[in-house]
């Protein structure tokens, strides 16, 4: 591992700027905002990076996706990190999942379809049915 990130896993996080006594929100991926389950990356710079140093809660898909960043990046700066989070976000995050939406994979598109087919075929015969309870 480098010496750029610092890694815990923790399964009790306690999420940041809470007061006391008010109940849990559910925690959230920094990067994708999908709800954190039992798997729960913490991940932060240090070294000499120019302003505050940040720190994101991921869930594991992100994390992996950040990691494989990292190994493949040619930047070798403190800023490494960050500039791996930003590219994983530009994937990732419900904006830009969004706008993908359009250049989905053959292997989505075959998910939608598979599921569109039994959806319109009952839709068509709730529609029949009506129509030949309509002319009774
Ligand atoms: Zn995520």
């Amino acid at each position: 591992m480098d010496d750029t990130t610092v890694e815990a896993f923790s399964n009790t996080a306690v999420p940041r700027d809470m007061p006391p006594g008010t109940k849990a929100a559910h925690l959230t991926c920094d990067i994708c905002r999908r709800r954190l389950g039992k798997n729960i990356f913490f991940v932060e710079e240090t070294g000499d990076v120019p302003d505050e140093k940040r720190a994101w809660t991921l869930c594991g898909e992100c994390n992996d996706a950040v990691h494989a960043q990292l190994v493949d990046s040619p930047v070798r700066t403190p800023l490494r990190l960050r500039v791996a989070v930003g590219l994983v976000a530009a994937e990732r995050t419900p904006e830009a999942r969004r706008s993908n939406f359009g250049q989905l994979t053959d292997e989505s598109w075959t998910k939608i379809f598979l599921w569109l087919f039994p959806i319109t075929m009952i839709i068509h015969l709730l529609v029949i049915v009506a129509i030949a309870g309509w002319f009774k």
